[in-house]
């Protein structure tokens, strides 16, 4: 038995767990230091109307760059930072970043920021968003937050009680991956969304012209348009895609076809229209 072996068990019997949680913990130790250090910075993306290509925002993505790790996706590292307790801070980093350099954008330009369900936890979450929008001089209506299904998972009264404090600052709330998470819609009469983003997995089969994919879309947009809310489809790639999103009548879209996740003074030139978006 692997257990009278004694503390070598994980290297004997498991060497692939141990390499992962070696490999975790190597990543949390470099995390905690990653802002400090200065290895994080944000891409912004383009959100466009869907009939015209106008710019209409930019959603801010977090990139980790360590000297060792080299570029750390965010599907790796950002469930890593919310279960080592991280996110927090990290996450108003990015607030703070993405709403200071959104102040430089027109003012029809909306800056959108991912938000964690642990981030919701906190019970001061509105108050420092609050004092983020005084100090960065960004009028509320120009910030919109983006969370997931998971929010509502568990009945999280305590999450939704800060959605609410966040709608009353005036913010705007879309939810972000629709159709990924949790299935009960009950939560959508509760809290007053913005828009709906429509996960890329329905619209990356939209090319291959599934009729699935198709009666997902166009039931999320009809639900959407009954809740006086807007639509935008996530992972545009092609013509093909947009074509079809358009017909089914999602108001925006996002993806690489208008433009990926771009440093800071390219997304500042697109915002003022001294460059165009791809498709444009
Ligand atoms: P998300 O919020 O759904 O962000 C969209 C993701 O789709 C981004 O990946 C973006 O680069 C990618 N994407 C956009 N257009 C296309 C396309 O046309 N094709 C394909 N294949 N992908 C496309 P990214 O930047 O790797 O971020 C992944 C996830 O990490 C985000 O998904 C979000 O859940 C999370 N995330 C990123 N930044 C933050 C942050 O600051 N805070 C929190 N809490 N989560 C973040
Ligand atoms: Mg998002
Ligand atoms: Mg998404
Ligand atoms: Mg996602």
């Amino acid at each position: 038995r692997a257990k009278d072996l004694g503390g070598g068990i994980f290297h004997t019997y498991e060497p692939q767990l141990h390499v992962e949680a070696e490999e975790r913990r190597v990543m949390e130790i470099a995390l905690r230091r990653a802002q400090s250090n200065g290895e994080l910075h944000l891409a912004y993306q383009p959100v466009v109307a869907s009939e015209t290509g106008a710019v209409e925002g930019f959603e801010a993505l977090l990139r980790w760059t360590n000297p060792q790790l080299g570029n750390v996706p965010p599907d790796k590292f950002i469930p890593l930072a919310e279960q080592a307790r991280l996110i927090g801070t990290i996450g108003e980093w990015v607030l703070r970043t993405a709403c200071r350099e959104a102040a430089h954008w027109p003012p029809h330009v909306r800056v959108a920021v991912n938000v964690s369900f642990e981030q919701l936890h906190n019970r001061n979450f509105a108050k420092m968003v609050s004092s983020v929008l005084a100090e960065t001089g960004l009028p509320p209506q120009r910030l919109e937050l983006e969370v997931t299904e998971s929010v509502f998972m568990n009945e999280a009264p305590h999450a939704i009680a800060v959605l609410k404090e966040l709608l009353a600052l005036g913010i705007k709330l879309s939810l972000d991956d629709f159709g990924t998470g949790y299935s009960s819609l009950s939560y959508l009469s509760r809290t007053k969304f913005s828009t709906i983003k429509i996960d890329r997995s329905f619209v990356r089969g939209a090319s291959n012209n599934t009729p699935e994919n198709v009666a997902i879309i166009r039931a999320v947009v009809a639900l959407a348009e009954s809740l006086d809310m807007s639509t935008t489809a996530e992972g545009v790639e092609n013509e093909d895609e947009l074509a079809m999103v358009r017909r089914l009548g999602c108001r925006k879209v996002q993806g690489y076809l208008f433009g990926r996740p771009m440093n800071a003074t390219d997304a500042r030139a697109l915002a003022t229209g001294k460059m165009r978006s791809a498709a444009a």
